[in-house]
């Protein structure tokens, strides 16, 4: 089945704000199955829209549109739609006392006039009822198309789409899709596609493919299947290949799982407490470890150690390594993360220390980064020469850090 989506909406068009509806609507439904072949921007513009639509229906089984179903006047995809389809608008009793209800319990007292259009919708259409805000979602079923209209604010179409959109998508279809993730990390994109070069060009059922992502490369296998049985099945041993392929380089094969996740999950299971030391990432490796619920039980303490007299009150770095070898070099790095643990009396400590630029200390290059860490008596150290400007330098060295940690830990431990 193919799928259009239509984001409606002027701030989108003019770039006024990032359609990350479009994103994650197009992800889960290739998630899904659906074939997404168009995607389309449009203006809060009723002739434009009725055009756009028209289009659509013309050549995909599902439209999805999202944004304009509030209370607004310039809030208009409910009434167009209706009106291309052919749809009635009727008062919806259910949908008028959900929003007595939303009203009651919020710090409004009155109910704005104006939120009472969205209790009117097309007549027979499916209502998807909206937990976290005001207009609901509906869909429009006629003559074998259907169309799905969700409200633009993210935080209302993601759980929106997960809880009752995708059963619906999944109920229409034939064949079940199941997929799993592998998420990699210390192995770039085409290394990793390389790798996988036969069982990507050999497949079939299922499928794989790759995601880059900062530091990471996340292998999607997909399975188009009649159980769920049938999927494990089909998918176990590919997510078994792969796995043998780039062993301790997996980090996690769950969806949910996050690379600071599997390291707080890391640091649990051997009893670890972590101290961090930053430098040019000014805290922002402490501030993904603290992302993780439950962290409290690992993280105790982070350093953040700009100048060089920060890295020498706080962390006992040697004023002779930093005079003989600067603040960006593997000895000062060594010394900072030993620093960490004996300033903490914590288990492990990992440290930053690079050139985030956009200008360069007069030495050392920009993007030149050393990551250390420090654990039962031994230093770990690796130095990058990262490429893109201050945010991605610092983002990346995140990512090298954690994995870092990661990797020291299961070196550590290996039998
Ligand atoms: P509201 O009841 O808030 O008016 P709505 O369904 O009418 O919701 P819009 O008015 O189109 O939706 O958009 C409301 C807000 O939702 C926008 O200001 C924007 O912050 C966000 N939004 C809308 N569309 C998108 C999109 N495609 N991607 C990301 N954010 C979006
Ligand atoms: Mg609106």
């Amino acid at each position: 089945m193919t799928v259009e989506l239509i984001s409606v909406g002027t701030e989108l068009l003019l770039g006024n704000i990032v359609n990350t509806n479009a994103q994650f609507l197009a992800e889960k439904c290739a998630l899904l199955g659906l074939s997404v072949y168009h995607q389309c921007v449009v203006g809060d513009n009723e002739e434009r829209l009725s055009e756009t639509l028209k289009t659509a229906l013309g050549r995909s089984d599902i439209v999805i549109l999202s944004g304009g179903l509030g209370p607004t006047e310039d809030d208009l995809t409910k009434e167009t739609c209706a009106k291309v389809m052919g749809f009635s608008l009727v008062e919806d009793p259910a949908t008028k006392s959900r929003l007595e209800q939303y009203f009651a319990n919020g710090i409004w007292k009155e109910i704005p006039d104006n939120n009472w259009k969205q209790a009117v919708i097309p007549e027979g259409a499916i209502i998807l009822d909206n937990d976290n805000g005001t207009a609901p979602g509906l869909i429009l079923e006629k003559d074998g198309k259907r169309v799905i209209l969700l409200p633009g604010p993210p935080d209302e179409l993601c759980p929106m789409f997960q809880s009752k959109v995708t059963p619906y998508l999944r109920s229409i279809q034939p064949e079940m899709i199941f997929s799993r993730m592998v998420k990699i990390c210390g192995v770039g994109e085409s290394a990793v596609e390389e790798k996988l070069l036969d069982l990507i060009e050999n497949q079939t059922n299922p499928t794989i493919a790759t995601y880059a992502k900062v530091g990471e490369v996340h292998v999607r296998v997909t399975a188009k299947v009649k159980s769920e049985e049938e999927a494990k099945s089909l998918i176990k041993p590919v997510i078994k290949e792969i796995r043998s392929r780039f062993g301790d380089y997996v980090y996690s094969t769950r969806e949910d799982e996050t690379l600071e996740g599997a390291v707080v999950a890391l640091l649990k299971k051997y009893g670890l407490t972590v101290t961090t030391a930053e430098s040019c990432t000014g805290g922002m490796l402490a501030a993904r470890l603290i992302n993780v619920p439950g962290v409290s039980e690992v993280f105790k303490e982070g350093f953040i150690t700009y100048s060089n007299k920060a890295k020498r009150k706080q962390l006992d770095v040697n004023k002779g390594t930093l005079k003989k070898y600067g603040a960006v070099s593997e000895q000062t790095a060594r010394e900072m993360a030993m620093g960490g643990v004996f300033a903490t009396t914590a288990d492990v400590c990992v440290a930053i220390t690079g050139v985030a630029g956009p200008d360069s200390d007069g030495e050392k290059p920009v993007g030149l980064v050393y990551i250390a860490c420090y654990m039962n008596e031994k230093v770990w150290v690796e130095h990058y020469n990262f490429r893109g400007d201050r945010g991605k330098i610092r983002e990346q060295s995140v990512v090298k850090a954690l994995d870092l940690l990661r990797r020291a830990i299961l070196d550590n431990y290996r039998k």
